[in-house]
C-alpha cells in the first residue's frame, strides 16, 4: 500500500501536497495531457523544468521552460540544486528542487513531465511520488504525431523515435500507465489517477 503521509527525510521533506510524474515517449502526449489536466484539477500546478535546449518557435523563457546555458546548468548541479536531472535527446533537462518542495509544502498537488532516467531518480527521493506512464498505441502512431506536430528536424525525430523504443521498456517501472488513444479518455484516466 502506498504511504500517504510526510516522510520525513531532511532534504527531501514532503507537505501535504501530493506529487505526480508523467512519462513517456516524445509525441505521445504527455505536453496535450498536462495541459487539459492543470486546466480540470484545482490545485494541481506544474513545476517548469530547466533545459539546455533552444527554445522553438512560439516558446517562452519561463513559460514552457527555463531556457539555460550549459554553464548554469552544470553550476546548479554542482550546488545540489536539482531534484532530478537527465540528459535526454542531446540536451539536459532539469526539476529545481526548491520549486517542487515549495509548492508540496504549500499543500499543492505538483505535476511534472520529465523523461524516465528522471522519473526514477524522484522515485529514490520522493518514494510517495505517484509514477505515470503515458503509453501510444503503436510506434506508427507516435511517428505520425510527432511529424504532425512539425517541431523536429528528421534527425531529431529519428533521435525521439529510438529513444522511444528504450522508454517503453521501462515502463513496468512505473505505477500506472496510460494508453493515450483516444484523448478524452486518456484525460479521465489521469483525473482519476490524481483525485484518487
Ligand atoms: P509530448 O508532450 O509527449 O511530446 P504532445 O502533447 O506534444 O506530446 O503530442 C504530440 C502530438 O500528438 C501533438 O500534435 C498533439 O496534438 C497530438 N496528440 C496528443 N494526443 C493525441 C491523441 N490522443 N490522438 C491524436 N493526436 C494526439
Ligand atoms: P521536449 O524537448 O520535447 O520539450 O522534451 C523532451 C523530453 O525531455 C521529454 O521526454 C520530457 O519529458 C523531458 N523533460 C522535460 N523536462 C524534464 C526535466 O526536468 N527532467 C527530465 N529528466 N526530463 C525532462
Amino acid at each position: 500500500m502506498r504511504r500517504e503521509n510526510a516522510r520525513t527525510d531532511s532534504e527531501h521533506r514532503v507537505g501535504r501536497g501530493k506529487l505526480f510524474v508523467l512519462s513517456g515517449p516524445s509525441g505521445a502526449g504527455k505536453g496535450t495531457l498536462r495541459e487539459r489536466a492543470l486546466k480540470d484539477i484545482h490545485g494541481l500546478v506544474y513545476s517548469i523544468s530547466c533545459t539546455t535546449r533552444r527554445p522553438r518557435p512560439g516558446e517562452t523563457d519561463g513559460v514552457e521552460y527555463r531556457f539555460i546555458s550549459h554553464e548554469t546548468f552544470r553550476e546548479w548541479i554542482a550546488q545540489g540544486l536539482f531534484l532530478e536531472y537527465a540528459y535526454v535527446h542531446s540536451d539536459m533537462y532539469g526539476t529545481l528542487k526548491a520549486d517542487v518542495m515549495r509548492e508540496l509544502e504549500a499543500g499543492n498537488n505538483v505535476l511534472l513531465e520529465i523523461d524516465v532516467q528522471g522519473a526514477l531518480q524522484v522515485r529514490e527521493k520522493i518514494p510517495e511520488a505517484v509514477l505515470v506512464f503515458v503509453d501510444v498505441p503503436s510506434i506508427q502512431e507516435l511517428e505520425r504525431r510527432l511529424r504532425d506536430r512539425h517541431t523536429e528536424t528528421e534527425e531529431a525525430l529519428r533521435t525521439r523515435l529510438a529513444n522511444a523504443v528504450k522508454e517503453l521498456g521501462l515502463k513496468g517501472k512505473y505505477d500506472y500507465v496510460v494508453v493515450n488513444d483516444d484523448l478524452d479518455s486518456a484525460c479521465e484516466e489521469l483525473r482519476r489517477i490524481i483525485a484518487s
